[in-house]
C-alpha cells in the first residue's frame, strides 16, 4: 500500500536542441525525416487499447508537397464512437482509483519518451505533416510537450495538498475526485503540444478522454498515442479516434455521460459544441465542464518611444513564424508615423533575409499553410487588399499551390483602422498596420482595445515607462497574454501561463492549476470524533 504523501519539486523547461551541422540531433532528425518521407504507414483508430482498421479511409500529405502521402488513416463510424465511450467508462474506475503518484509517474514517463527515444521521431512526424521547420517542431512537440507533462504533475502535487482545516474533535478533508464521466478531447493541427496536453491534463486528475484529432495533425497525433501506450497509460483511458468532427462530436455530446469538453481550435467550433451541451443539459449526470481556447486577433501596439529594429524583429517573427498559424501570431500593428519610416526599412530588410520552401531543407524561415482550404482562404484575404484600392502591400502577397501550400509573409498597409484584414482573424502568413500620428494616442488605444471580438495575446514596444504602465492599463482586457518589448508567441509552461479571454476562450490557462482544478469535483469529508447526542442548546437548559 503507498501511503506516502509526495510533493513533486518545480520542474525545469526542457532544454531546446540547436539541431547544428554536424550534431548528433541533427544527424539522428536527418535519418527519420528520410525514413518516414520514404514510407506510407497505416493509422488505426485505438480503442479500449486495441486498433481498429474501419476500412473507411482517408491520406495524410505533405503540406509542402501535397501529392506526397505520409499515412493512410482510418475513419471512425457510429459503431466505433459508441465504443470509444464504453471504453473511456469502464477505464474510469481503474484509472481513477488509481494512487496519484501513479498517474504522475506514467506522466513523467511519457515527458521522459518524447525527449529521448521518440525525439526524432515526433519532430519528423510533426515536420513533415504540418509542415514545420526544426525550430518550430522541437519547440512544439517536445519541449512544450514535456513541459506541460511536468508541470502539471508539480501543479497537481500543489492541488491535491491544499487541505481545508480540522480543529478539536473532527478531521475534514479534501478529496479531488476525478469528473464523473468522461472527457472530449477536440485537438486543433497547429499544435502536437496541444493535442497531448488536452488529453493528458484531464488523465493526469484520473479522468478518461475521447480524443478527436485534427485531420491535419494525424501523423504526429497518432505517434504520441503510441507513446501514450508505451509509457503505461492503460487502455481505454484515452481513446484514439480520428474521423469526422461533426459525426464524433454529435455522437459524444448525446452521452449522458460526457463530463467535459477539452478544446482548442477556432471560436466557431467551440461555440457550436458549446450550443450542442446547452440543448441537451437536462440529459447530463452532471454539467459538463467546458474549457476551450479558440482564436484570436493578436496586436502589436508601437508607442513614439520604442526601438525601431526592436519591433521590426518581433513583427516578423511573430507575424510570420510557423506561417502565422498560431493562435498568439501578430496580425495587426499600430505605428505612430514619427516611427513607420524606420520600421518599414528594416522589416523590408528581414523579409529579404528569409527563405521559403520544403522543411527538409533547413535553409527554410518559411514552411506550407496546413492545407487547401486554408490556402484559399488566406489567399482570398490577400487578393482583397489587392483589389479593394483601400490598402498597399508592402512585400510578399505572392502565392503558389502547385506543388505545396506556400504563401509569402504578407504585410500590409491599411489606410482604415477597421480593414478587413486588421479585423478578422487569418491564420497564415499576413501581417496589416495601421499608421497612426503620434498625437492621436488615446484614440488609438480605444482602437486597438475594441477592434476585435478576441483577447489573446498583445504586445506593447516602447521605451518611456510611464506611457507603457499606461498602455499596459488601457489594454487590460484586450490579450491574456500581454508582453512588454516582445512579440506576442512563444509563451513558455510555467513562465507564461497562456490563455485569453472575451472571444479568445475560457482563460482556463493551460499548463498551471487554473486549467487542472477544472478537472476535479471535490468532495468534502467532515469526521467528527464524538458525536454530540443532544439537540438542544446549552442556553435553553439555563432553567
Ligand atoms: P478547428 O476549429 O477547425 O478544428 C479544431 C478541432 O475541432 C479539429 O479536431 C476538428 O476536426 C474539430 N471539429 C470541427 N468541427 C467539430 C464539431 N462539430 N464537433 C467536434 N469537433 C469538431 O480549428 P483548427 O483549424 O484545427 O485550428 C485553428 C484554430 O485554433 C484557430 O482559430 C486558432 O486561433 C485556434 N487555436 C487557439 C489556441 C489557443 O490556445 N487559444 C491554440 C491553437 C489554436
Amino acid at each position: 500500500m503507498n501511503n506516502s504523501i509526495y510533493n513533486f519539486s518545480l520542474p525545469n523547461n526542457e532544454p531546446i536542441k540547436e539541431y547544428m551541422k554536424g550534431s548528433q540531433e541533427r544527424e539522428l532528425l536527418d535519418k527519420e525525416l528520410r525514413r518516414q518521407s520514404e514510407s506510407i504507414i497505416e493509422i488505426p483508430l485505438i480503442i479500449g487499447g486495441k486498433e481498429i482498421f474501419t476500412g473507411d479511409t482517408s491520406t495524410v500529405v505533405m503540406p509542402h508537397n501535397h501529392k506526397h502521402v505520409l499515412a493512410i488513416y482510418h475513419k471512425a463510424g457510429e459503431r466505433e464512437i459508441n465504443l470509444a465511450i464504453e471504453s473511456a467508462i469502464s477505464a474510469h474506475k481503474v484509472w481513477s482509483d488509481l494512487n496519484w503518484t501513479t498517474r504522475a509517474s506514467v506522466m513523467l514517463k511519457v515527458a521522459e519518451l518524447l525527449t529521448t527515444k521518440y525525439r526524432a521521431i515526433l519532430n519528423a512526424a510533426t515536420m513533415l505533416g504540418q509542415s514545420k521547420n526544426i525550430y518550430q517542431s522541437e519547440i512544439d512537440a517536445v519541449c512544450e510537450a514535456a513541459d506541460f507533462l511536468r508541470f502539471n504533475v508539480f501543479f497537481a502535487s500543489e492541488i491535491y495538498k491544499n487541505q481545508p482545516i480540522s480543529s478539536y474533535n473532527q478531521l475534514n478533508r479534501m478529496e479531488y475526485r476525478p469528473l464523473e464521466g468522461f472527457v472530449f478531447a477536440v485537438s486543433p493541427f497547429n499544435f502536437t503540444s496541444i493535442a497531448s496536453n488536452l488529453n493528458l491534463s484531464p488523465v493526469m486528475m484520473g479522468n478518461t478522454t475521447i480524443w478527436k484529432p485534427a485531420t491535419t495533425s494525424i501523423l504526429s497525433n497518432y505517434y504520441l498515442m503510441k507513446i501514450f501506450m508505451e509509457a503505461g497509460v492503460p487502455a481505454g483511458v484515452v481513446n484514439f479516434l480520428p474521423g469526422s468532427g461533426a459525426q464524433i462530436g454529435k455522437h459524444v455530446i448525446a452521452s449522458k455521460d460526457l463530463a467535459g469538453i477539452h478544446f482548442t481550435g477556432s471560436n466557431s467550433t467551440f461555440n457550436s459544441l458549446w450550443n450542442s451541451v446547452g440543448e441537451k443539459l437536462a440529459e447530463y449526470k452532471s454539467y459538463p465542464r467546458l474549457v476551450g481556447e479558440t482564436g484570436g486577433k493578436d496586436f502589436i501596439f508601437v508607442h513614439s518611444s520604442a526601438n525601431p529594429k526592436e519591433v521590426a524583429t518581433a513583427a516578423f517573427s511573430g507575424a510570420f513564424e510557423y506561417q502565422g498559424q498560431k493562435c498568439s501570431a501578430a496580425s495587426r500593428m499600430y505605428i505612430p508615423l514619427s516611427l513607420w519610416p524606420a520600421i518599414e526599412k528594416e522589416i523590408l530588410r528581414i523579409s529579404q533575409e528569409v527563405k521559403m520552401g520544403d522543411v527538409c531543407d533547413h535553409t527554410n524561415f518559411i514552411n506550407a499553410v496546413i492545407d487547401e482550404s486554408s490556402f484559399d482562404n488566406i489567399v482570398s484575404y490577400i487578393d482583397y487588399a489587392k483589389e479593394c484600392g483601400e490598402a498597399k502591400i508592402i512585400f510578399g502577397g505572392n502565392y503558389d499551390k502547385s506543388v505545396g501550400y506556400f504563401i509569402e509573409p504578407t504585410f500590409i498597409l491599411a489606410s482604415d483602422p477597421h480593414f478587413k484584414t486588421m479585423e478578422e482573424e487569418i491564420f497564415g502568413p499576413i501581417l496589416t498596420a495601421y499608421i497612426y500620428e503620434d498625437s492621436k494616442l488615446e484614440e488609438t488605444l480605444d482602437l486597438c482595445d475594441q477592434t476585435s471580438p478576441y483577447g489573446l495575446t498583445g504586445a506593447v514596444f516602447g521605451s518611456d515607462r510611464v506611457a507603457v504602465a499606461d498602455i499596459c492599463n488601457r489594454l487590460r482586457y484586450s490579450a491574456g497574454n500581454f508582453y512588454i518589448n516582445d512579440k506576442p508567441t512563444g509563451a513558455v509552461v510555467g513562465k507564461q501561463p497562456f490563455g485569453g479571454s472575451r472571444g479568445s476562450g475560457t482563460n482556463d490557462k493551460a499548463g498551471g492549476s487554473f486549467n487542472l482544478i477544472r478537472w476535479v469535483s471535490p468532495r468534502t469529508i467532515k469526521e467528527t470524533f464524538i458525536s454530540p447526542v443532544e439537540v438542544l442548546y446549552p442556553y435553553m437548559k439555563e432553567n
